[in-house]
C-alpha cells in the first residue's frame, strides 16, 4: 500500500473526496481556530484553482493539512500569513509571505506544486505570472535541473518536504481520514467530476508497458473496435494485465460510457499506433481506446471522451490541433464507426467545447468569487492597503464578506458578516 501512495501521480484521477467532506473536517479539527466562513473560503479555493489547472483538488487540500497542522500552524508560519504552503518561509527564519485572502494563498500553493512538476504552463491559468504569486519559482527550477522534476507525490519527499520520508504516506492518512467523515446528500465532488477517472496502472513488469520516457505532443483517438456485450473498459483493463494479446499492444487510457481507466502513464510510451518502434504515434502519443460495446451507451461514451481528451489537453499542454484519429499514423481504419459515421467533426467539436469549460474559471455558482477592492504588494512592500472579500457558501448559498485591513499594526480581519 505504502508505494502505491508513493507513485500516485500528481493531477492524476478525480476527487474521491467531496466539498462537504473537506469542510467537516477543517470543522471538527481539535483546537480549531478558522472560523466556518473561512473553512467555506479555503474548501472552495482548492475546489476552484483545482478545477482549472485540472488537478484532483482533495490530494493537495490534505497536503495542506499536513503541512499546516490542520491549518492550526503554530510553527515558522502564522495562520494570518494564510499561506499554506509556507511559501517565502526559510531555515534562517524567515517568517515568509502573507497573503491577503486564503484563495491567493492556495492559489500561490498550487503554483508552488505546479512548479515542482515544471507545469509552469498549467500554473498560468491560476495567474498570468506565477512568480507574482509563488517567488520561490527560481529557486525551485534550481533543485529541479539537480534532483528532476515531481512526477508522483512520493516525489515530492526530498523535493519539497526535506529529508521527507514518509511525506505521501502523511498525506495519505489526512485523505483517508477526510473520506471517512460522512458526505451530505447530493454533494458535488467538484468540476472533475463529470468524468469518472480511475487509476489503474498495469503492473511495471509488464512486457506491453515498455517504460520508454515519453513527453507526449499529440493524443491518438481509437476505438476498440469489439462490440460484444461487455467489452468495456474493464475488460479492456484485463486484457492489458493480461498481455495486450499476442501482439503485447497497449493504451494510456480507455473510456466507455461510465468511466476513464488510467492504465500506462502518460509519460511513458505504449504500442498503439502501428507506426513502428520509433513512430511518433507510439513514441509521442497518448493513445485512447474507446469502447463499442452493444450494451454501451454511445452517446454518453462519446462525450466521456471528449471530456478525458480536454483534461489531457489541459494536463499536458496539447492543442486541439494534435488530437487525430488512429489513421493518421498507421492508415488503418480507426476509429472505425466516428469515421465510416461522419463523427469525427463532432467529437473535436465536442471536444473544444469541454476544453474550453475546463480552462475557464467556473461560474460564480458554488464557486467562491473574491472581491479585492485594492491590491496589495504580495511581498509585503507595498503600501498598507484594505479589501474586501466574499465568499459562497456552495451548499446554503449564503454570502459572506469581510474587511481585510493593513495598518501600522500589521493585518487586521473585521469579523465576516453575511451579506
Ligand atoms: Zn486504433
Amino acid at each position: 500500500m505504502g508505494s502505491l501512495v508513493e507513485e500516485l501521480i500528481i493531477g492524476g484521477g478525480t476527487p474521491t473526496a467531496t466539498p462537504h467532506q473537506a469542510r467537516e473536517y477543517l470543522r471538527t479539527a481539535p483546537d480549531r481556530l478558522l472560523t466556518d466562513a473561512e473553512i467555506e473560503e479555503i474548501v472552495a479555493a482548492f475546489v476552484h484553482w483545482g478545477g482549472l489547472v485540472g488537478i484532483a483538488w482533495d490530494r493537495p487540500f490534505a497536503q495542506a493539512c499536513h503541512e499546516t497542522r490542520l491549518f492550526r500552524f503554530g510553527n515558522q508560519v502564522a495562520l494570518v500569513q494564510r499561506n499554506p504552503a509556507g511559501i517565502g518561509a526559510t531555515n534562517d527564519g524567515a517568517p515568509g509571505l502573507t497573503f491577503p485572502t486564503w484563495t491567493q494563498g492556495i492559489a500561490a500553493m498550487l503554483i508552488h506544486l505546479m512548479a515542482w512538476c515544471d507545469r509552469l504552463d498549467l500554473a498560468k491559468l491560476i495567474h498570468r505570472t506565477p512568480t507574482d504569486l509563488d517567488p520561490r519559482i527560481p529557486i525551485v527550477a534550481q533543485v529541479r535541473a539537480e534532483k528532476g522534476k515531481a512526477v508522483t507525490w512520493g516525489d515530492l519527499g526530498g523535493r519539497w518536504a526535506v529529508p521527507g520520508v514518509g511525506y505521501a504516506a502523511a498525506i495519505e492518512r489526512h485523505h483517508n481520514a477526510i473520506l471517512a467523515l460522512p458526505d451530505a446528500p447530493g454533494a458535488t465532488k467538484g468540476p472533475n467530476m463529470a468524468l469518472a477517472i480511475r487509476d489503474a496502472i498495469i503492473p511495471a513488469t509488464n512486457a506491453n508497458r515498455p517504460k520508454l520516457p515519453m513527453v507526449p505532443k499529440y493524443i491518438t483517438v481509437h476505438e476498440t473496435s469489439n462490440p460484444n456485450v461487455g467489452a468495456d473498459a474493464e475488460m479492456h483493463r484485463k486484457f492489458l494485465v493480461n498481455g495486450g494479446g499476442p501482439e503485447g499492444v497497449s493504451f494510456h487510457w480507455c473510456v466507455d460510457d461510465t468511466e476513464a481507466v488510467h492504465l500506462i502513464p502518460d509519460n511513458e510510451n505504449a504500442w498503439h499506433a502501428g507506426d513502428g518502434a520509433n513512430g511518433t504515434g507510439n513514441r509521442q502519443s497518448i493513445g485512447i481506446e474507446t469502447c463499442v460495446n452493444a450494451d454501451g451507451d454511445w452517446a454518453k461514451t462519446r462525450a466521456n471522451l471528449a471530456a478525458l481528451v480536454a483534461h489531457l489537453m489541459v494536463r499536458h499542454g496539447i492543442p486541439l490541433a494534435n488530437v487525430v484519429q488512429h489513421n493518421r499514423w498507421s492508415q488503418k481504419n480507426c476509429p472505425l464507426i466516428m469515421r465510416r459515421d461522419g463523427l469525427w467533426a463532432g467529437q473535436i467539436a465536442a471536444i473544444k467545447v469541454a476544453y474550453e469549460a475546463l480552462t475557464k474559471p467556473p461560474a460564480p455558482s458554488g464557486m467562491m468569487e473574491p472581491v479585492i477592492t485594492e491590491r496589495r504588494d504580495w511581498q509585503g512592500k507595498g503600501k498598507l492597503v484594505a479589501e474586501e472579500v466574499t465568499v459562497v457558501n456552495t451548499d446554503t448559498g449564503k454570502h459572506y464578506s469581510r474587511k481585510v485591513r493593513h495598518d501600522a499594526a500589521g493585518v487586521v480581519l473585521e469579523d465576516w458578516r453575511e451579506v
